[in-house]
């Protein structure tokens, strides 16, 4: 099969980075399976889509990959494989291709029957995530963004001594390391830096002079949002009595700074990998993978204070979909779930990455745009409904089509929480009100020629 390639314009703007992502997607798929209508549908999600059915289609791949990679610094490339085409030649391929473009290309597998030896072949080809057939666009969609932001997302240390020089030696461990690494030589101010600078860990020395890490750890414990960044010391102190009650009062682990370093990064960061996966399942909602309510309310209350601060605006935004209960009658629960995830992958690939969304409860969504004017958020909210509104969704027999009503509200025009949801659910209600698939407020931008 000689198929031309249909280059890949997948982008993704990172506004905040003024960078840009280039995503191409293939499939190594039976061809006794159709995957006419994925194409379709992934094609609605922005992505262009190549199919190919045999192995020494695999090899054309790479020829043209490494033209097309060659051009551009930020290519992601992303091959979805059917299992039955694991073979030795297809390993070599794999292997090659792995070796040649590191983290730029990803392999994904997918088979018909979602058994575990299936699934054992793709992690033992490098497979990154594993999918059973039917595929749905949506999840395809969650795989490559959570790979595309995996890569990029480097780990964050928050170290506080009191003594400069060890600082900085850490400093530069962890920088070698990939770690980002911020040292700070007091408890002034402590709780506003972890709120800046986000740390994914807390390592802290046992003897300081204001006060001991043990009383440290136990203020930031009772915090709400710190208590699930894993908190380590690092110490001189050799005394295991004091390591083992460390431990039993809710600190992860106790390192002797004579410790070589490589072991200490070593730690650290499989701690903060694992660190991280928990409190994503704590956050998340888990049908979508979105924040849930609890933690959408409180990147308001941060959003509000870092506004406050820099004295600057954000919007808040409450969307709901239009008839949803109609859509569960007559199509089923199943299909209302895949509208809901559906609208989840939609909002996450359109909207800013320093945006915040929220699944606010079931068919609800919540979404924080930072630095944004009522115009603005208008301009990019509306743009969104009318984009949604000519996506298809299908039933096992049918294609239709869904639209979202949503309101928006403003800081500082409302400054606290409850007001600002409160407001964007008034808007939000009198769009139900006034028909449906609708954004309010209407606020365009006046252009003064
Ligand atoms: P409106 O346009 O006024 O928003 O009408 P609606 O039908 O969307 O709103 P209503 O609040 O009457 O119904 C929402 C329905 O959403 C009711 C509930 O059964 C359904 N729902 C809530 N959560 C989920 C979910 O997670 N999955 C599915 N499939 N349905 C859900
Ligand atoms: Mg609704
Ligand atoms: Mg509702």
């Amino acid at each position: 099969m000689n198929k031309l390639i249909k280059y890949h314009e997948k982008q993704i703007d990172d506004q905040s980075e003024n960078q840009s992502e280039t995503i191409s997607v293939f499939f190594m798929n039976d061809k006794n399976q159709s995957l006419n209508a994925l194409e379709t549908q992934l094609e609605d999600f922005g992505y262009t889509v190549n199919i190919f059915n045999s192995i020494e289609d695999i090899f054309s791949i790479m020829s043209n990959l490494k033209a097309n990679l060659a051009l551009s610094s930020s290519h992601n490339l992303f091959v979805f494989i059917n299992t039955i085409f694991i073979n030795n030649v297809t390993v070599k391929v794999i292997e090659y291709a792995k070796l040649r473009f590191e983290n730029d290309i990803h392999f994904i597998y997918y088979s018909d029957n979602n058994n575990l030896l299936a699934h054992l072949q793709g992690i033992r080809n490098y497979g990154e995530a594993f999918l059973s057939t039917p595929l749905e666009a949506s999840e395809i969609s969650e795989v490559i963004t959570k790979q595309c932001k995996k890569n990029e997302i480097a780990y964050r240390i928050l170290f506080i001594d009191d003594d400069e020089s060890i600082g900085t030696y850490y400093r530069n461990v962890f920088k070698k390391a990939g770690i980002i690494c911020q040292h700070i030589n007091s408890i002034d101010n402590v709780l506003n830096i972890i709120t800046e600078f986000k740390p994914d860990l807390l390592l802290i020395d046992y003897h300081m002079p204001e006060c001991s890490g043990f009383e440290l750890a136990k203020i930031l414990r009772q915090r709400i949002n710190i208590e699930f960044i894993p908190i380590v010391y690092l110490s001189s102190e050799t005394d295991p009595i004091i390591h083992l009650k460390s431990i039993s009062d809710g600190v992860d682990d106790f390192l002797d700074k004579s410790t070589k370093s490589n072991f200490i990064v070593n730690n650290l960061k499989s701690r903060i990998k694992r660190a991280r996966t928990l409190r994503s399942r704590i956050m998340q909602d888990s049908l979508t993978q979105l924040y849930n309510h609890a933690m959408l309310e409180e990147h308001l209350d941060l959003e509000i204070y870092r506004s406050f601060r820099n004295a600057s605006e954000f919007c808040y935004v409450m969307i709901d979909i239009d008839n949803f209960k109609a859509i569960n009658d007559q199509y089923g629960h199943i299909i209302g779930d895949k509208v809901i995830k559906t609208l989840s992958v939609f909002l996450k690939q359109n909207l800013r990455r320093t945006d915040i969304i929220g699944r606010y409860g079931g068919e609800e969504f919540g979404i924080i745009l930072p630095e944004t004017t009522v115009e603005n958020a208008y301009g990019m909210i509306n743009e969104l409904r009318e984009k949604f509104s000519e996506l298809m969704h299908s039933s096992e027999s049918q294609v239709f089509l869904v639209t979202f009503s949503a309101g928006i509200s403003s800081f500082p025009e409302k400054i606290n929480r409850l007001e600002l949801i409160e407001e964007a659910d008034k808007h939000l209600y009198q769009a139900k009100n006034s028909g449906r698939d609708l954004v309010l407020p209407r606020k365009t931008e006046s252009k003064t020629l």
